[in-house]
């Protein structure tokens, strides 16, 4: 075994990192992001870094116990036997259930254990996993909330656009389905024909609704339709593929392969959202995106662009990457968007820096 990719240590910190102005979606409202973050040390001194969260603080504080309870069992193991010690984790998580909070603690140690060997390697990991390409195109999924008023909504919109975004991401899920509709035909306008956009209803709608609301939006050219229906309808998802023109996107919500993998089999929509933290890390989450190009399905990553988008450059079947700055306030050095697309690091790992004090000043 190569010592100087032992782990020796875990380290993890609770944040809660405040929004400038708490999120409104259709699920629910968001006011900081409480992050359980995790470095993994190894006996040569490479560090990985991840993290996982969720809404509420006393929720991560059980994340954080579940992931220094099971790093307990990585140490003294080598940090590149990826695979090894998945299966160790999946085995040690199996009484609890390897889904909700098992899944998202499991992530962020594999994901960890992919920075060192990205590290170790001297490599970034989106070139370590395959380098389909070196920049990853982007959309705008930190605006266009459902608190937004008509006025607000059209402002913001041309602001996404005047920053460099070539596409933007916007709620629905309204009680109110005219306003939905209105709302949508406010951001079209504001961004002109040229601008990609997508529609996220964050599971809100039934099936009556979601047939009727594609039917309505579809003058407005969306490139895809999100989470119209409650995740587990897989039914109702694939009835809905068939009959609308507009592209589906779903998956975010599902927890693993054999979830997400479920909604392939079911071609329950046109492009499936792997969420890196749901699907228990990188190793799962490669799997996925694999088995999904097989299937003929493009994979679009959930949230996690300073991960994600190294996986998604590795994947020939990987479209867009989700802009969502919540964790930027940590980072030594911010991801630039140019020309619409995020260029991928040369570092090593995942060529994540963290600002320290930033780390202590969000210490929850
Ligand atoms: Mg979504």
């Amino acid at each position: 075994m190569p010592a100087d990719t032992v782990i020796t240590d875990i380290a993890t910190t609770q944040l809660s990192i405040p929004l400038q102005r708490p999120l409104v979606t259709a699920a629910f409202p968001i006011p900081a992001i409480d992050t359980a973050l995790v470095r993994v040390r190894t006996r040569g001194g490479h560090e990985g870094v991840a993290w996982s969260f969720a809404f509420g603080r006393g929720r991560v504080a059980s994340l954080v116990r579940l992931i220094e309870d099971l790093g307990e069992t990585l140490t003294g193991s080598d940090a590149l036997r990826t695979e090894a010690l998945w299966a160790r984790l999946a085995k040690a998580v199996g009484f609890i259930g390897r889904r909700g909070m098992a899944a998202l603690a499991v992530s962020a140690l594999d994901t960890a254990c992919w920075d060192i060997a990205g590290k170790a390697a001297g490599q970034p990991v989106h070139r370590l996993l395959g380098g389909c390409r070196d920049r990853i195109e982007v959309y705008a999924s930190q605006g266009l909330w459902l608190d937004r008023d008509r006025d607000e909504l059209a402002a913001e919109a041309r602001a996404l656009v005047d920053q460099g975004f070539r596409a933007v991401k916007m709620r629905a899920g309204l009680a109110d389905a005219d306003e939905d509709v209105a709302r949508v035909r406010i951001v079209r306008e504001a961004i002109g024909p040229d601008v990609k956009l997508m529609v996220d209803a964050n599971q809100a709608w039934d099936l009556k609704r979601t047939l009727d609301m594609g039917r309505r939006l579809a003058e407005y050219d969306l490139f895809w339709l999100e989470e119209p229906l409650p995740h587990t309808h897989l039914e109702d998802y694939a009835r809905a593929t068939r009959a609308l023109a507009m592209p589906l996107c779903t998956g975010e919500s599902q927890f693993l392969k054999d979830e997400m993998l479920e909604l392939a089999r079911h071609r329950a929509a046109d492009y499936l959202m792997p969420d890196l933290m749901r699907m228990g890390g990188v190793t799962e989450w490669m799997k996925v995106a694999h088995t999904c190009e097989g299937f003929g399905i493009p994979v679009t990553p959930h949230l996690f662009m300073e991960h994600s988008a190294h996986l998604a450059a590795a994947c020939p079947n990987a479209v867009w990457q989700e802009y969502q700055p919540w964790w930027q306030p940590i980072m030594a050095t911010p991801l630039t968007v140019r020309d619409g697309a995020l260029p991928l690091t040369d570092r090593p790992g995942f060529g994540i820096e963290l600002n320290d004090s930033a780390v202590n000043r969000y210490r929850a």
